[in-house]
């Protein structure tokens, strides 16, 4: 045992490939990489932002606006950036939507909490006040919300169309967000306390071939395929309809099975062995006295043509999602042993054959309250970034109505929390009251990157907007259109308070995260990625991120 063990001492043995790095070169380590993340997404913000164009290893190309998709494609090769792509996808994942802002404000909060550190602030200051502003500005975002009515159609349409400014849908929003609101009081369920909104009845799917603003909303689903015989019904009312998980073919094992044919009567009887097996599990069908079979796998030509003969409508292969929200719809249940089958498991509803989309649409009874939004654009690329921008607002359109807070954007709450905070900080002793000023001063790169990506001078917006909020204009926000300070409520850029406090909390954990981080211990050198050999990273050029795999310089 060593002489410094002995004494008590930590020691750290390395081998000769790892790294370390300390104190104030880990934190700048970090932050760089953090910041570099955040600036990456920032020109995509608002209604004027741009888009990106990320090309994959694969040379698949994605075309978005959309902050966590951005970064999640663009597989970044960094242990702290990955800590902030992180944000993005908490903010995904919580509130649907405010990626972009989350990830900008986490650099921004690093990139004033980098200045501070220079003042040989103590990063543990730093981390208090951030959390200490990060709570009070919650409570004032709480503050400043205006209460809706969850039946308030209006108010959810722009809150819609608010969400959607900037992206793919943006062209037909009006449109498209009428479908939204449409779609989601129809899977909202009230009661008394509370509204409840559940989006496992809601189905999207996409079509190409027509334009966006021939986007429709079903109720029911849909199923896009084929029958899998020419001669089968196409268009089935007050059907039977079977859920099938379980392919119609004969079984695997019977295919692998070899067999010594030795005589032409051998061959004969096997085949019609596999006849009667197939006979069978179509007999097992036929006895649920079934009129439709969805089935997920597939169904052999032999069973094809005998249930054409029955008259019944089969079709194969059908999404695994579709199967489980048809049996949502048609209350059925999902076989996947035809042994066991029986009636019960059976649904109802109508299957209508729409020759035009050549698909099926599925409604169940009544009171049955699945819908299906079809979403229709020229190409893949047009349909796909339309999906994203439409998901974003459905997920808060229900958020909305669920939580029933709203607040102005166009950079209005960031302006109006920043000039409470700054109040707040007054209140606050000791070098966490930097830190608090330093927080209000990052919710302000909202305004002022909405400013810029508009070509609009960010410095004279800020003047005039905290002027604006300094009169008490609580709603005073930028028009990026006009470069006017209007009161963007009223004006219909209305975003629900609840995304925005996760954006503050997920903003502040991950610049906590990285704050608190004093000492890099790498075994190998620096990027997550182990098998890139030629990849940046040593303890030099350690100032950036650890390069961008497959990004192909697309930026
Ligand atoms: P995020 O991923 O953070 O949602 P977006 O690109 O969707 O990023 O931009 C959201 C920001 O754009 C919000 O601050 C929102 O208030 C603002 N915004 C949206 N529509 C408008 C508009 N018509 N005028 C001004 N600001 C807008
Ligand atoms: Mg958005």
């Amino acid at each position: 045992m060593s002489q410094r063990m002995a004494q008590g001492q930590p020691m750290i043995v390395m081998s000769d490939e790892s790294q370390r790095v300390k104190d104030k070169d880990a934190q700048e380590y970090n932050i760089s990489a953090a910041r570099a993340v955040a600036e990456a997404v920032r020109s995509t913000l608002g209604p004027k932002g741009m888009d990106k164009m990320l090309v994959d290893s694969m040379g698949d190309v994605t075309i978005t606006n959309d902050g966590v998709t951005i970064l999640k494609e663009m597989d970044i090769d960094n242990p702290t950036a990955e800590m902030i792509i992180e944000v993005a996808e908490t903010q995904e994942d919580e509130a649907g939507d405010g990626t972009t802002t989350a990830v900008a404000v986490a650099g921004e909060l690093l990139k004033n909490a980098q200045d501070l550190l220079e003042q040989d602030i103590h990063p543990t200051a730093i981390i208090k006040g951030f959390h200490l502003a990060s709570q009070q500005a919650r409570q004032e975002v709480d503050d400043v919300a205006e209460r809706v009515d969850p039946d308030d159609e209006a108010l959810l349409q722009k809150v819609a169309e608010t969400s959607m400014t900037g992206k793919g849908a943006e062209l037909d929003k009006e449109h498209l967000g009428q479908l939204i609101v449409d779609a989601v009081s129809q899977v909202a369920v009230a009661s008394d306390e509370e509204t409840l909104v559940d989006m496992d009845f809601l189905n999207i799917e996409t079509q190409t071939g027509r334009s966006a603003s021939e986007s429709e909303l079903l109720k029911g689903g849909v199923v896009d395929k084929d029958p899998v015989h020419d001669d089968m019904p196409k268009t089935v009312e007050d059907a039977k309809v079977l859920l099938l998980n379980e392919a119609v073919e004969v079984e695997e094992a019977n295919v692998d099975t070899e067999v010594n044919v030795t005589d032409p009567s051998q061959l004969q009887q096997f085949i019609e062995q596999e006849e009667a097996q197939l006979q069978e599990k179509v007999d097992q069908i036929l006895d649920t006295d079934a009129d439709v079979v969805f089935c997920q796998k597939g169904i052999d030509d032999m069973a094809q043509h005998y249930l054409a003969k029955e008259g019944i409508l089969a079709v194969r292969r059908v999404k695994k999602s579709d199967i489980e929200f048809l049996s949502e719809i048609l209350d059925a249940a999902i076989v996947s042993d035809l042994d066991d089958v029986s009636e019960a498991d059976l649904g109802f509803g109508d299957v209508t054959r729409d020759d035009e989309d050549e698909m099926f649409y599925v409604t169940g009874d009544d009171d049955a309250h699945g819908v299906t939004l079809i979403l229709r654009g020229s190409t893949q690329h047009v349909v796909d970034e339309l999906e994203r921008g439409v998901t974003d607002a459905l997920d808060v359109v229900s958020s909305t109505v669920r939580d029933g807070r709203v607040v102005a954007g166009g950079g209005a709450i960031e302006v109006e929390v920043a000039n409470r905070l700054r109040d707040y900080a007054d209140s606050v002793e000791g070098r966490e009251q930097l830190a608090v000023e330093a927080y209000a001063d990052a919710l302000e790169l909202v305004p002022r990157v909405l400013a810029e990506n508009a070509g609009l001078d960010s410095i004279d917006t800020l003047v005039e907007l905290r002027a604006a909020h300094e009169d008490g204009e609580k709603r005073a926000g930028l028009n990026v259109f006009s470069g006017d300070v209007v009161d963007t409520f009223d004006a219909g850029v209305v975003e629900p308070a609840h995304a925005k406090e996760q954006a503050l909390t997920s903003a502040t954990e991950a610049a906590n995260l990285v704050l608190k981080i004093d000492d890099i211990i790498s075994a190998g050198d620096l990027s997550t990625d182990k098998g890139d050999d030629d990849g940046p990273g040593g303890a030099g050029g350690m100032g950036g991120m650890g390069g961008m795999g497959g990004m192909g310089g697309a930026m």
